[in-house]
């Protein structure tokens, strides 16, 4: 893991701070409908104007283009942010340019000011240095907090980070230290869960994973593959067979490495993909032609919950069924409730993330309990890809 200065390296009173945010929050009718995301910035705001730091907020909102969309502007952003911080937030109608400028000067220590939105500018997407320049003139110190932009080099979260004294914000500094201490220097053993329903949006993710961590434990749709790979009939579930030397693959990689493939032994199935379907438990040799997999069985559940009871770190991505439509969330909640058990006990670190693997582990009532759980979706992933993570790159000091 990089390593990267935060706001406490800086030296901010009387400077002119650029905090990239993601305050890319849900709006209707030009009002926010969850301020999780301006609720959460709020710490790194309130530990730079603290300290007497003119600080200028920067996010993207929606995808407007390049093009100025008046639907997609970040007033409404600002207001929410001004009754969340409890302060004035002063709003520039452009990102650049003399609205900007004027905006920007106008600040005293510990004020803060927002910017339009940074992709109502094609150059924001492109990565443009002299964009970035502009941004710069606009700042002495430059800080990052919207881990769910690093995966895309942007010249508000790359090229910007390259031109000022640059460090992490709170929430970008808790994400890379949760992440850091799963899968950069983590105790062992270390297990993955990888669920969800293809393998094929996650080969990216087992080829990296199997390489690092001593057990993964495979779930979900794509288990499906998995089992049929080594020749077990799935009958009508979902199932990828032109996967199956990919899934071949995996295991051998994994088994050269140490790492051991820890499949479903039995499982839910049943007709229609539809809540409270008529269902029974089967073993994965016995899977009538007529039905599908949607969950794994108690005797699986039962080795997921031995396995994680052995281990001192997880990683987790994607559900172990069909958690959407009950009773096939029960594998998904028994697992996400032994992770949060052993985590609350400090028996294990565990961190999740993932769009659909946060909304299953808050339906299994199991995310306060988790040590991290990540709300960045692609960037999280491409982090356990393995990729390096353009943003987060341009921090590495
Ligand atoms: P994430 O968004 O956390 O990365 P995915 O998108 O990969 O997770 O997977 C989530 C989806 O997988 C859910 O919609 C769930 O219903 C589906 N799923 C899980 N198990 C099965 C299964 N056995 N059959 C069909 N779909 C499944
Ligand atoms: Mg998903």
């Amino acid at each position: 893991m990089s390593k990267f200065k935060t706001i406490d390296d800086l030296d901010v009173a009387g400077k002119r701070v650029l905090v990239r945010a993601d305050l890319n929050v849900p709006m209707k009718d030009g009002v926010p409908t969850d301020t999780t995301r301006i609720d959460r910035s709020v710490d790194t705001i309130k530990g730079l104007t603290d300290r007497g730091a003119r600080v200028v907020l920067m996010t993207h909102f929606g995808r407007p283009k390049g093009k100025f969309v008046p639907e997609m502007s970040l007033k409404p952003v600002a207001e929410a942010m001004a009754r969340a911080l409890g302060a004035p937030v002063a709003f520039a109608a452009d990102v650049i340019g003399d609205s900007a400028k004027a905006t920007v000067a106008a600040l005293k220590d510990g004020e803060v000011a927002m910017l339009e939105n940074v992709r109502f500018h094609a150059e924001e997407e492109k990565n443009d240095p002299d964009f970035a320049k502009a941004l710069a003139s606009l700042g002495d110190v430059y800080v990052n907090d919207a881990f769910s932009t690093a995966h895309r080099a942007h010249a508000s979260t790359e090229a910007l980070a390259r031109l000022l004294p640059a460090a992490a914000g709170r929430l970008m500094q808790a994400e890379l230290e949760a992440l850091g201490g799963a899968l950069g220097n983590p105790q062992k053993p270390v297990a993955a869960v990888v669920g969800g329903a293809k393998v094929s949006t996650k080969m990216e993710v087992l080829g990296n994973l199997s390489q690092k961590v001593d057990m993964i434990i495979i779930g979900g749709g794509m288990a499906n593959t998995f089992l049929f790979a080594q020749g077990h009939d799935v009958g009508a579930s979902l199932c990828e067979k032109d996967m199956k030397d990919d899934a071949l693959k995996i295991i051998a990689d994994a088994k050269a490495k140490g790492c051991e493939i820890i499949l479903p032994v039995d499982v839910v199935v049943a007709k229609e993909f539809a809540a409270n379907a008529e269902n029974k438990v089967v073993g994965i040799d016995a899977i009538p032609a007529d039905m599908m997999a949607l969950d794994i069985g108690p005797a699986s559940i039962a080795e997921v919950e031995k396995r994680l009871a052995s281990c001192k770190t997880l990683v987790w991505n994607g559900p172990f069924g069909a958690f959407e439509i009950a009773p096939f969330d029960k594998g998904t909640n028994a697992a996400a409730q032994a992770a949060a058990r052993l985590t609350k006990e400090g028996k294990l670190l565990s961190v999740a993330g993932g769009g659909d693997t946060v909304a299953a582990l808050s339906h299994a009532g199991a995310s306060d309990d988790f040590s991290y759980i990540s709300t960045a979706g692609g960037a999280f992933l491409e982090w356990i890809e393995g990729k390096t993570l353009p943003g987060v790159a341009a921090l590495d000091q």
